[in-house]
């Protein structure tokens, strides 16, 4: 059972062709048309389908379906996309299940919004495979997000999980993407940290963002402009970062606040790009917000990386279409896939499945109590050892330098993989923000508040 994935971004057609225990076979990845219609960009992704069938190794005729994950509107049932405003000509209602299907041969497509798929996957196989509760925070061109509740992605009625529309600033909030104001996205989106840097930069503020975006070739300032940018101690950089990291740190607190969830995991072209550093900054932030500071969730980064998309998108088919015999392809590249860690299976169904068909979970219930419990233990052991570490940290508070924080991060960044241990999962960092941190998120506060 051989299932392609896609990543439908504004920059980038990312593909993957999974198996059945969503081990990567082969990939393909090419940029997104900026010109054209529709139907030029759905010929893109047919050829990027096409290439990464061949470097896998297998046949079209292997794929049992091909999940898209695409921006702007999406109705699964009806196989459209719409309003994409990132994709060339396309702020119209666009078949593209059936397009896409009718240049694979035929193959079944199944559509989902991108960042739902991409907290889907960070669920099932990522990041938050250990939990049955959590918020992903997807940080790229604008802030999207998805909330799960006991292993299942909260749609509502099919909207849920904007928050990057969470408001941040009451009164005389920054200008949002979704034309309101003081919105999450509106400090913390790249498109409107763009726009602050091009405003401040035309009235005279000194800034090598710009010189470095050309200097990489790019029409915008992607995230590795931002990366640069800081490494270089980037001035209105750091202050437009420390700005998003405020607003993050408000925007997913309140959420915490609202949910309780066990955990937040930081995704999205920024976030991964950022990395850990950033991800620890951003729970530094949250704290002040936090009803319960004591027992914060963990804050991971996510693990997928930008293959998070694609893996995701090929997850939307095994919830669509009902597993079929395996089909000699299949047996074909099993000898040669390569390993990777066994899937949790114990994970969501996405809104369309339930309003579908029931996914076909292979979990039985008993496995799946036995996860949970598995969950809550390590969430007990988690809370002791952070109650313990808490202590020691609380009297170094007051000096505690950024080369003490260090080692720290450090540890935990070298932890990530395995990330069993209780020691990461605990909130091993002391409640308060380090002075550094500190001054920083307030001077960002500070810059918002004074902003005319
Ligand atoms: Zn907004």
């Amino acid at each position: 059972m051989l299932r392609a994935g896609v990543d439908l971004g504004g920059t980038k057609i990312q593909v993957a062709i999974v198996d059945k225990l969503n081990r990567v076979l082969g990939t393909d990845r090419r940029p997104t048309p900026t010109v054209g219609t529709p139907d030029g960009v759905t010929d893109t992704i047919a050829s990027s389908v096409k290439a990464a069938v061949v470097n896998a190794g297998v046949d079209l005729e292997d794929l049992v379906g091909v999940g898209v994950g695409g921006p702007g509107q999406i109705d699964a049932k009806a196989g459209t996309l719409s309003n994409a405003g990132n994709l060339p000509g396309w702020m119209v209602t666009y078949p593209l299940a059936a397009e896409l299907s009718d240049r694979l041969g035929g193959v079944p497509v199944e559509l989902g919004n991108d960042v739902q798929v991409g907290v889907n996957a960070e669920v099932r196989l990522g990041a938050g495979r250990e939990y049955t509760s959590l918020i992903g925070v997807f940080c790229g061109t604008g802030v999207g997000g998805g909330v799960v509740i006991n292993n299942e992605l909260w749609i509502g009625r099919g909207a849920a999980g904007e928050i990057g529309h969470m408001k941040v600033m009451a009164k005389d909030g920054a200008p949002c993407g979704c034309g309101r104001f003081g919105c999450m996205e509106a400090y913390a989106g790249r498109a409107a940290m763009e726009l602050q840097a091009r405003k401040w930069h035309k009235k005279g503020k000194k800034t090598q963002l710009f010189k470095i975006m050309k200097k990489k070739g790019k029409p915008r300032l992607a995230s590795g402009v931002w990366d640069k940018a800081l490494k270089e101690n980037d001035k209105m950089a750091h202050k437009l970062i420390d700005r998003a990291v405020w607003a993050l740190g408000a925007g997913i607190a309140s959420a915490v606040n609202l949910t309780d969830v066990q955990a937040v995991i930081i995704g999205g072209g920024l976030g991964i790009r950022l990395g850990q550093p950033f991800v620890d900054d951003i729970r530094d932030a949250m704290m002040p917000s936090l009803i319960k500071p004591q027992d914060p969730p963990v804050v991971l980064l996510a693990e997928l990386g930008d293959m998070g998309g694609a893996l995701g998108a090929a997850l939307l088919v095994e919830q669509y279409i009902k597993p079929v015999a395996t089909t000699a392809g299949a047996k074909k590249v099993a000898k040669k896939a390569p390993a990777r860690r066994p899937v949790n299976q114990t994970a969501a169904k996405t809104s369309a499945a339930v309003a579908r068909q029931p996914a076909p979970v292979p979990v039985t219930a008993a496995k799946k109590a036995a996860t949970r419990k598995a969950a809550a233990k390590k969430t007990t052991t988690a809370r002791t050892t952070a109650a313990a570490k808490r202590a020691p940290a609380k009297k170094a508070a007051a000096g505690t330098t950024a080369a003490k924080k260090a080692p720290a991060r450090k540890t935990a960044a070298k932890r990530a993989p395995a990330k069993k241990t209780a020691a990461k999962k605990a909130p091993a960092k002391k409640a308060a923000a380090s002075p550094t941190t500190a001054a920083r998120i307030a001077e960002a506060a500070r810059v918002l508040t004074t902003r005319s």
